[in-house]
């Protein structure tokens, strides 16, 4: 049984909030300080250029990719470090469609996070060869895969309600009819149970700084199916990912399996930073989180439909269906949830009306749900967040 008491005492909190937005950005690791400071003074400072070697700079991202792969059922060697989300998609999505040859369409829903749909119409437009994105609702995904769709490309668990797709389900239906499949895991690493090789999932890619705490900005991971790791012609062909990089050859040859799917420079800093990160998740039983998870999220729908009912489930009811965050709608929720922030509840808002919560078993027990929602429902019902100030939009959202 997993030690949650054990494992909040490894995060720094701020004193009085109560944080509902590890699904956005997790907390800081409180060791990830003293790492970093190490690898500051003591690798770049002392060391400079020979830390590439020294301190095998160069080998982190394989390192931390199988430390990964344990994590998500992947087997060694199939998952790599670097970069972020947006370009982790694209190369997967690139990847993809040349397995695809001739078919023309990219499926992906309309709860698929923006930036992802974004780069795959960025990725059409320059490979010029007609492909399309067509765009179903997430619960007409199963039913839309037929011999035309050439990649199918879906957020797992979808950022504003979260929903959550049969991985395993659509990746078997889909490969049933030769479609190639890539799975963002943004919100999934870190957050329920993943198993890709038992979901036989052709590539996936996710974020380090949402459930598994890597720090603003903490770099992504792909993973590729070995089968496919040989035949991939890497898009994003960047001399780290390169047979010798430091043959410095004028022509690209793509390094061994996962290893071409690096590009440039790993951010050293960051990487060390997901080292202490990852550290946490020592002896951590992710069927403990997930149940975990599934609790905390009741209690808090419970309770928000007791003493809230203005407020409209925008997630689903049946925890099996859901991720591990939920989702309420409420008209005025952008100024709701500047006013909860300001009494210390963190959560986030997503336009036009989803106010958002992230359930976080490792440093979130049932008393940050119960207190958390008794300020949400004394900011609601005495309408303090009908203040002018409340209204106004600022940036980050
Ligand atoms: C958070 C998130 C991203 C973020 O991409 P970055 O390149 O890291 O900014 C992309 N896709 C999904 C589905 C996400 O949830």
């Amino acid at each position: 049984m997993t030690d949650f008491s054990r494992t909040k005492s490894l995060f720094h909190l701020p004193e009085g909030m109560v944080y509902l937005d590890g699904n956005s950005l997790g907390p800081l690791p409180i060791a990830a300080e003293k790492h970093l400071l190490n690898t500051l003074r003591n690798e770049w400072g002392e060391l400079l250029i020979k830390g590439w070697n020294e301190a095998g700079w160069m080998n982190k991202p394989n390192q931390l990719g199988d430390r990964l792969a344990k994590m998500l059922g992947a087997p060694p060697s199939s998952i790599m470090l670097g970069d972020t989300l947006s370009i982790k998609v694209y190369q997967a999505l690139a990847a993809a469609l040349d397995l695809a040859g001739e078919r023309k369409i990219i499926l992906s829903d309309t709860g698929n996070f923006p930036t992802d749909l974004y780069m795959a119409q960025g990725l059409i437009r320059s490979l010029d060869r007609d492909l399309e994105l067509v765009l179903k609702q997430p619960e007409e995904i199963g039913d839309s895969l037929d011999e035309t769709i050439g990649v199918l490309m879906l957020t797992q668990i979808d950022y504003r309600t979260g929903r959550m797709h049969d991985m395993a389900a659509l990746t078997a239906k889909a490969q049933a009819l030769g479609i190639i499949t890539v799975w963002d895991l943004a919100h999934s690493a870190g957050a329920v149970p993943i198993d890709l090789r038992a979901a036989n999932a052709d590539f996936a890619a996710g974020c380090t700084y949402k459930y598994l705490n890597s720090g603003p900005g903490g770099p992504a991971f792909i993973y590729v199916a070995p089968k496919h790791q040989q035949n991939l012609k890497p898009v994003l062909a960047g001399w780290h990912g390169h047979e010798a990089p430091f043959a410095f050859d004028l022509d690209y040859r793509a390094g061994p399996a996962i290893e071409r799917m690096r590009i440039g420079t790993p951010p050293i800093l960051q990487i060390s930073v997901l080292e202490s990160a990852l550290d946490v998740w020592d002896g951590v039983d992710m069927e403990d989180v997930r149940q975990k998870s599934i609790e905390l999220s009741q209690l808090f729908i419970e309770l928000i439909e007791q003493q809230c009912p203005q407020f409209t489930l925008a997630s689903p009811r049946d925890a099996a269906m859901r991720g591990s965050q939920v989702s309420f709608q409420f008209a005025e929720g952008y100024a709701v949830m500047q006013a909860i922030i300001e009494r210390g509840v963190i959560g986030d808002y997503r336009a036009p009306d989803i106010m958002r919560f992230g359930f976080t078993p490792l440093y979130l027990d049932e008393d940050d749900i119960r207190k958390g929602v008794a300020i949400i429902a004394d900011v609601v019902n005495s309408g303090l967040w009908k203040r002018d100030k409340y209204r106004a939009k600022k940036a980050v959202t």
